[in-house]
């Protein structure tokens, strides 16, 4: 049996002895999950991606993945994740462990490289300047499209234009190779580098399949 983990905002549930429910204004989206496929829930401070904003309180529901084979339930989720009421996530998908990415993007400010920790500005498109900040599909389109995967949730994180160009379109684990191999090679950039690396380290589940 693999668990799932759904995200929701706690201001939008309540629950009792057998059932845990989601509400919406309008029944028929409402989300209603029996106790019996929830092995726990924990409540947890998010940061929001803006900067200066208060933690939200989240609660993150464990459930077995069964819950969601039900066309029913799919589209009532569907329409909570449209309304930014809920995510859910796989613990471990493509190699990267997620708890430690969301970790990182919501209990830090906004404004630092995910991978470097660069404090980064704001700026147009086409600003040369180095500490611009970007987004960086962490898990890239092209892999997401080989598997049919439209939105992959909590994939996009902050970005310094360096990290960003040298990771181009690869797979962490792809662009940690990559790094290990300049470090060794290349004597240019190695602070900002190693920094990189350590976030790799982390973010990274270790002899995991990447395609799973
Ligand atoms: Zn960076």
């Amino acid at each position: 049996m693999s668990v799932r983990k759904i995200r929701t905002k706690t201001s939008l549930l309540t629950h009792d002895e057998t059932e845990i429910r989601i509400y919406e204004s309008r029944p028929e989206e409402c989300l209603t999950i029996s106790k019996s496929l929830i092995y726990r829930f924990e409540t947890k401070d998010f940061y929001s991606k803006n900067t200066n904003s208060r933690p939200k309180e989240w609660t993150i529901i464990h459930v077995d993945e069964d819950f969601m084979k039900d066309t029913d339930t799919l589209v009532r989720i569907a329409t909570l994740k449209r309304k930014g009421h809920l995510f859910i996530y796989g613990k471990t998908r493509f190699g990267v462990d997620w708890d430690t990415v969301i970790e990182r993007v919501y209990s830090r400010p906004a404004n630092l490289c995910f991978f470097c920790d660069k404090k980064l500005k704001r700026g147009g498109p086409d600003s040369k300047r180095n500490d611009v900040k970007t987004k960086d599909h962490l898990i890239p389109g092209s892999v997401l499209d080989a598997y049919g995967i439209v939105v992959l949730e909590d994939n996009t994180v902050p970005c310094c234009i360096t990290c960003n160009q040298e990771k181009a379109n690869l797979h962490p684990y792809v662009y940690r190779s990559k790094l290990q191999y300049l470090l060794k090679n290349n004597h240019r950039d190695q602070k900002r580098r190693r920094k990189v690396l350590s976030t790799l380290n982390l973010i990274l589940i270790k002899d995991h399949d990447i395609f799973e």
